[in-house]
């Protein structure tokens, strides 16, 4: 069905976007901010003043501006001039495109849950910061873990009905994976971080999608893996940031991972 509605409509909701995308800009730079906190133990509440990571000059508001101060400033901090690394801009792009997709994932689909909306906001959210930690340092913050354990639970159960047995099951089967790998390897694999990474993942998408995020994530780490050998990146005994990898195939099976196992069982039936 095709509903053809009025320019004022239209651009209604062209507007409403645009907010998104403004909140996600705003997201990005909390989130890249509190990342960075976290890993130099500073204060995060209460110390809301912005400063460079380098030399630690308090920012103004013109040099914090998400996206444009980067590249008005050509990626360098105004007063020590020291380079600010690429990742906060692309974490600054990155994450309003993503709560733009949510957004309108959620505003497309058959029940449209106001719940649903800020759980997955959080969600990316959590995402976000694992993608990056993980990738930068190798590791992922527990208390970051359990409080997504915590929201995930009570959002999914209390307001979207969401079955405690579903949940149990795809957090036993993602955790439980892990879990095997880390102690039949001796944690040299993965690290126990990645088995609580698991269990939480799990709970969040339930039975069966939590399966399907495994596949597309081993899937993805895999091609990228074998990218970078061949380009000489990495070697053979180089340390993969498997969070990173997992935070993408959970945000694909968020967004898409009841229409894969759709169509896969389609595909089945035929
Ligand atoms: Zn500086």
């Amino acid at each position: 069905m095709h509903l053809d509605l009025g320019p004022e409509i239209r651009y209604f909701g062209y507007a409403i976007y645009l907010l998104v995308a403004i909140f996600g800009l705003i997201l990005g730079s909390f989130l890249n901010s509190w990342i960075w906190r976290k890993r130099e133990n500073i204060r995060i509440i209460g110390n809301t003043r912005s400063i460079c990571i380098h030399c630690h000059h308090v920012l103004s508001w013109y040099d914090n501006i998400p996206l444009l101060s980067y590249l008005l400033q050509n990626g360098k901090c105004r007063y020590c001039s020291k380079k600010i690394p690429f990742h906060y801009f692309l974490v600054e792009l990155i994450t309003p495109i993503l709560l733009v997709l949510v957004f309108r994932h959620c505003l497309t689909s058959l029940h449209f849950s106001e719940w649903r909306l800020l759980r997955n906001i959080f969600f990316l959210s959590f995402l976000v910061i694992i993608f990056k930690y993980d990738w930068l340092y190798r590791e992922i913050p527990s208390d970051v873990v359990w409080a997504g354990v915590v929201l995930g639970l009570f959002i999914n159960y209390s307001f979207l009905n969401k079955s405690l047995f579903s949940m149990l099951l795809g957090s036993a089967i993602m955790g439980g994976f892990f879990l095997a790998q880390y102690l039949i390897s001796k944690g040299r694999w993965i690290g126990g971080g990645d088995v609580r990474l698991g269990f939480m993942f799990g709970l969040w998408l339930g039975w069966p999608v939590a399966l399907v995020s495994l596949f597309v994530s081993y899937i993805l780490g895999a091609i990228v893996a074998v990218g970078l050998l061949v380009a000489h990146k990495v070697n053979r005994q180089s340390e993969i940031p498997f969070g990173t990898f997992l935070a993408v195939g959970v945000f694909g099976c968020l967004m898409w991972g009841d229409k894969i196992v759709k169509w896969y069982m389609m595909f089945l039936g035929n």
